[in-house]
């Protein structure tokens, strides 16, 4: 199995350096591939993660909800959403996410759809070398 980060990750990087196995990787261009990934080959399921992540956006692949009920106020990115996010991350560099979109409370959605990126990104996409066009974001 694998950990997965949905599209309620709005790239704080609060994970990545808890990874004993370096599997969480920033995606670039932050406009097709704007979560963090997790490399599905790599990651060893110790769960290290899940708790540092302050949106609660990791999940065990198997129990990545299909009916999330948002709090209200907490954003999801995805590509093709158009809303403007701003933020500081874990390091305290300045994150802006245009594809975007706050969630309102109540709401209802489905995060299953987000496991396949996780796949994506490393088979066909970016993957690793996305870390040469890291900027810090
Ligand atoms: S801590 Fe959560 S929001 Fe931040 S990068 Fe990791 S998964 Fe995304
Ligand atoms: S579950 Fe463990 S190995 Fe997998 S991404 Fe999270 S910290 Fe890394």
């Amino acid at each position: 199995m694998t950990h997965i980060i949905t599209s309620l990750c709005v790239r704080d990087r609060g994970c990545i350096d808890v990874c004993p196995v370096e599997c969480m990787i920033p995606g670039q261009p932050v406009a097709e591939w704007p979560w963090i990934y997790i490399d599905p080959d790599t990651c060893i399921d110790c769960g290290a993660c899940v708790p540092e992540c302050p949106f609660a956006a990791i999940f065990p692949e198997d129990e990545v909800p299909s009916a999330y009920t948002a709090k209200g106020g907490e954003y999801i990115t995805n590509v093709g959403l158009t809303g403007h996010f701003e933020g500081t991350n874990h390091h305290g560099h300045p994150i802006v996410l245009d594809v975007a979109r706050q969630l309102q409370a109540g709401e209802v959605i489905d995060l299953t759809p987000d496991i396949k990126p996780n796949y994506d990104f490393f088979k066909g996409g970016p993957g690793y070398g996305a870390k040469d066009s890291d900027d810090g974001m």
